[in-house]
């Protein structure tokens, strides 16, 4: 199915899907979870378009890969091209924000952190990056208080907000900005609270926004 960024009343956003810039380990907690180092600078990665597909598909990973960990995350919409921006003009090329799954194959990761190589393709497959429809810039009254969520078969698994941070939403997209060129229709990824856990055949999937947005999901699993 051809993904297309859509506002939750539907509407078409005007540019078509690019890349999506993600960070690792923007959230303390989740960090130390993982026994990694909080970062003095944001670690990005990207995944590519191809990864991104809408919630209403079934959720599935590569095989035999082991592994495959459910990371929500708010998802920021880019509106306009951003090259060297500072936070002010960040903030005016945001075009929506959502709810996204980084899918990250976690045993394959930690093989690959343990070589000392990129983990890229734990991170890149197809249908690595469920993502919900957006909102509107101007329903979201502080970027730096909204919350996100994930519940799994009615179980909170994950319950954040972007106070906790380590890179504000727009310090990060001026970050990024310094190395990439962002454009209109990019979507950047802004890390994952602590409580990733593993995915499992069946297991339904509410990701949300708390009070703004919300997106549900199926488990197909493996295969
Ligand atoms: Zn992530």
């Amino acid at each position: 199915m051809q993904y297309i960024h859509r506002f939750e009343d539907g509407a078409a956003f005007q540019w078509p899907l690019g890349k999506v810039v993600c960070v690792g380990r923007n959230y303390a907690e989740h960090a130390r979870e993982l026994n990694n180092p909080v970062p003095s600078e944001p670690i990005l990665f990207i995944k590519p378009a191809t990864a991104v597909q809408s919630f209403a598909e079934p959720v599935r990973w590569p095989a035999q890969k082991g592994e495959c960990h459910h990371e929500v995350e708010i998802a920021v919409l880019i509106g306009r091209d951003l090259k060297n921006v500072d936070e002010q003009q960040a903030i005016a090329g945001i075009a929506g924000f959502g709810v996204a799954l980084d899918l990250t194959l976690r045993d394959l990761q930690s093989k690959l952190k343990d070589k000392g190589h990129p983990w890229e393709i734990a991170k890149a497959f197809d249908g690595a990056c469920p993502l919900s429809g957006f909102i509107r810039p101007e329903r979201v009254s502080d970027l730096a208080d909204i919350p996100v969520r994930l519940t799994v078969n009615g179980q909170v698994r994950q319950d954040g907000n972007s106070n906790q941070m380590l890179t504000p939403i727009p310090k990060l997209i001026s970050y990024i900005s310094q190395y990439f060129t962002l454009q209109a229709g990019d979507v950047v990824l802004t890390g994952t609270p602590a409580g990733v856990g593993p995915l499992h055949a069946g297991d339904r999937l509410l990701a949300e926004l708390p009070g703004l947005l919300s997106a549900e999901a199926q488990v197909s699993g493996a295969g």
